[in-house]
C-alpha cells in the first residue's frame, strides 16, 4: 500500500510540474504585454492545469488513501494532504468548471477595462483615485468617490451568481457553503479566526478612534469641511484602506526623490544576508506600455526561477513594494531543493505574505532609513518619528478595513439574500467609522475586486501582518538580541533556516511554532501598534 501511494504520488507530481511552469509562464508573459493571442494561451494553460485536479476516480483513490490513514512516512502524508486538497474545490462537472473559469473571468476582465462616468467622460481607476489623493475641493472629491462605486452597480448581479454557483458546488461537496469550505482548504479554524478578529476589532478600538479622529480633524481643514460626519469621500482611496499621505506631518516621499530603489532594495536584502542579484536579473522592474500595472512575485517552476513584477517609480510606496515583492521572492528562491515538488512552497499564503510584510514595513524604519536609506542621524530621528507615526495609522486602518471586509464576505456567502447594501454600511460604519451617505441604497460592496477574482483570500493579510510583527519580536529578541534588523545578516540565515527551508512541510501554525516558540499570537502585533503610542 505505502508503496502504491508513493508510486501515486510521484507520478502525480511528475505530471503537474510541467503543466504548472507553463501555466506560470503564461501569465508571466500575459503580464508583460497583453494581446488576445496571450490571454487565449493562458486560459488554454490553466485549464490544462486544472483538467488533472477534475479527475474524480482519481480523487476517489486519494480519498481512500486518506481514510485508512496508512503509516506513510511524514513527508509523504503531508503531500497525499496537500494533493488531495487541491482536489477537493475542483471536483466538479467539467462543464460547470468551465462556466466558472469563464464567469470569473470575464468578471475580472470587466474590473480590468471599466471606466467611469466622471465630470462628463470616462475616468480609470488611478484617475479616480489621483482626484481622491489631491483634490481639495470636496464636492469634486465626493463625485470621484461616488463614480469609484459605478462599477459595483454593473457587477453586483454577476457577482452573485457566481457566489451562488460557488455555494451550490461546495455543498454538492459536502460543505456548509464555499466559504467554510475555502476555511478549511486553507488549514485555517473558522471560529479561531473569526473570534480572533472580534478580539483584534475590541482591543484596537481606542487607539483606532484616537487616531482617526486626529486624522479626521486634519483632513477637514484641509478641505474647508464643517460638518461632524465622517463621509466616504474625506479619504484617499475608495475604501479607506489606506493611510491618506494628506494626514502625515512629513512626507516620505522626499526621500526617495532621488536614490535608485533598486539599489536600495539590493542593498537591504544584502544587509541580511540575502543575495537578490541573480531574482533582479530575471525582474520586470519599470513601467512599460502594455504592461500589467501591479506589482507581483511568482515562482515559475520551484526550481529558482522566481520572477517579480513592479512598475518603480520613486516614491515610498515603490519603495516599501520592492521590499514586499523581494521578500515573496527569497522565500520562494531559498527553499530546500531536496523536498519534493508539492513542498517547495512556502507553508500558507499568510506565511509568505507575513515576510512580505516584514520587510515592506523597513521604509518606515527609523533604522533602516539611516542604514540602508542613508539618511544622517538627525534626519533619520526627525523622519523616522513621523515615519513610524504613518505606519502604526497604516496598520490600524487597515485592521479595520479588513475586519469590515472579511466580516461581510462571510455573510455574502453565508446568506446572500439579505439587505447587503445595508449590511455593508452597518459594518463599514462601527468597524471603520465612516459615516453612510444619506439614503444610500447600492451595491457599494461590489466595487471591491476581492470578493470577485480572490474569493475567501482577505483574512491571509491580517494574519500574515501579526506573524509579521511575532518573526520581528522572535528576531529583536532570540536572533539579533537588539532593537534592529537591517544590517544583521544573521537575520537572513535565521529565516532561511526556520521558515524558507521547511517549505510546505509543516502547516502554518506547526511552522510558527517551530520558529518561534509559540503559535501566532496577536499580541506581538498589539503591543507593536496597538499599545505603542
Ligand atoms: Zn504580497
Amino acid at each position: 500500500m505505502t508503496s502504491e501511494i508513493s508510486n501515486y504520488i510521484r507520478r502525480h507530481e511528475a505530471a503537474i510540474a510541467p503543466l504548472y511552469k507553463d501555466y506560470s509562464q503564461k501569465l508571466w508573459d500575459l503580464s508583460l504585454s497583453g494581446s488576445e493571442e496571450r490571454e487565449k494561451a493562458l486560459v488554454e494553460a490553466k485549464e490544462r492545469y486544472l483538467k488533472v485536479y477534475n479527475n474524480s476516480e482519481e480523487f476517489r483513490q486519494i480519498r481512500q488513501w486518506k481514510s485508512l490513514h496508512v503509516q506513510t512516512d511524514p513527508i509523504e502524508a503531508r503531500q497525499l494532504k496537500l494533493i488531495h486538497d487541491a482536489f477537493v474545490p475542483h471536483q466538479i462537472k467539467e462543464d460547470v468548471l468551465r462556466d466558472i473559469v469563464r464567469r470569473e473571468t470575464e468578471i475580472e476582465n470587466f474590473f480590468n477595462t471599466f471606466r467611469a462616468n466622471f465630470e462628463g467622460s470616462e475616468a480609470s481607476d488611478n484617475q479616480l483615485r489621483d482626484v481622491l489623493r489631491n483634490e481639495n475641493d470636496i464636492t469634486r472629491r465626493r463625485a470621484s468617490w461616488e463614480a469609484s462605486k459605478q462599477i459595483g452597480r454593473e457587477v453586483a448581479s454577476q457577482l452573485l451568481e457566481l457566489i451562488a454557483i460557488r455555494n451550490r458546488e461546495a455543498r454538492n461537496l459536502g460543505y456548509p457553503d464555499y466559504y467554510s469550505m475555502m476555511f478549511e482548504l486553507q488549514e485555517l479554524d473558522e471560529k479561531w479566526v473569526f473570534s480572533l478578529f472580534e478580539r483584534l476589532e475590541h482591543l484596537s478600538e481606542p487607539a483606532f478612534s484616537e487616531m482617526k479622529a486626529e486624522l479626521d480633524a486634519t483632513l477637514k481643514e484641509k478641505y474647508r469641511v464643517t460638518d461632524r460626519e465622517n463621509y466616504p469621500w474625506l479619504y484617499s482611496d475608495p475604501f479607506f484602506q489606506e493611510f491618506p499621505a494628506a494626514g502625515a506631518s512629513e512626507s516620505l516621499d522626499e526621500i526617495f526623490k532621488d536614490p535608485d530603489i533598486e539599489a536600495l532594495t539590493r542593498a537591504h536584502y544584502h544587509s541580511i544576508g540575502l543575495d537578490i542579484e541573480d531574482l533582479l536579473r530575471r525582474a520586470d522592474l519599470y513601467e512599460r506600455e502594455g504592461k500589467s500595472q501591479h506589482a507581483f512575485c511568482l515562482d515559475v517552476d520551484h526550481e529558482g526561477d522566481i520572477r517579480v513584477l513592479c512598475n518603480i517609480r520613486k516614491n515610498e510606496r515603490w519603495m516599501s513594494t520592492m521590499l514586499h515583492e523581494f521578500g515573496h521572492a527569497v522565500y520562494d528562491k531559498y527553499n530546500d531543493r531536496s523536498l519534493p515538488f508539492s513542498l517547495r512552497t512556502p507553508a500558507h499564503i499568510l506565511t509568505t505574505e507575513a515576510i512580505a510584510m516584514l520587510n515592506g514595513r523597513m521604509s518606515k524604519d527609523p533604522d533602516w532609513l539611516m542604514k540602508i536609506g542613508g539618511l544622517s542621524e538627525g534626519d533619520a530621528k526627525r523622519v523616522g518619528a513621523s515615519a513610524l507615526k504613518t505606519l502604526r495609522s497604516e496598520m490600524l486602518i487597515f485592521l479595520r478595513w479588513a475586519i469590515t471586509l472579511v466580516r461581510f464576505e462571510r455573510e455574502l456567502y453565508r446568506n446572500s439574500g439579505q439587505n447587503l447594501n445595508s449590511l455593508w454600511w452597518k459594518y463599514v460604519e462601527r468597524v471603520q467609522k465612516v459615516t453612510p451617505p444619506s439614503n444610500r441604497d447600492q451595491p457599494d460592496w461590489a466595487s471591491k475586486i476581492h470578493l470577485a477574482s480572490s474569493p475567501v483570500y482577505y483574512q491571509n493579510y491580517v494574519l500574515g501582518e501579526l506573524m509579521a510583527s511575532q518573526l520581528l519580536w522572535h528576531i529583536h529578541g532570540k536572533v539579533v538580541r537588539s532593537g534592529s534588523y537591517a544590517g544583521n545578516p544573521e537575520v537572513g540565515q535565521y529565516l532561511v533556516e526556520n521558515v524558507f527551508k521547511p517549505g510546505a512541510r509543516y502547516d502554518w501554525n506547526t511552522l510558527l511554532k517551530k520558529a518561534t516558540g509559540e503559535e501566532l499570537n496577536p499580541e506581538h502585533f498589539v503591543r507593536q501598534f496597538v499599545d505603542n503610542n
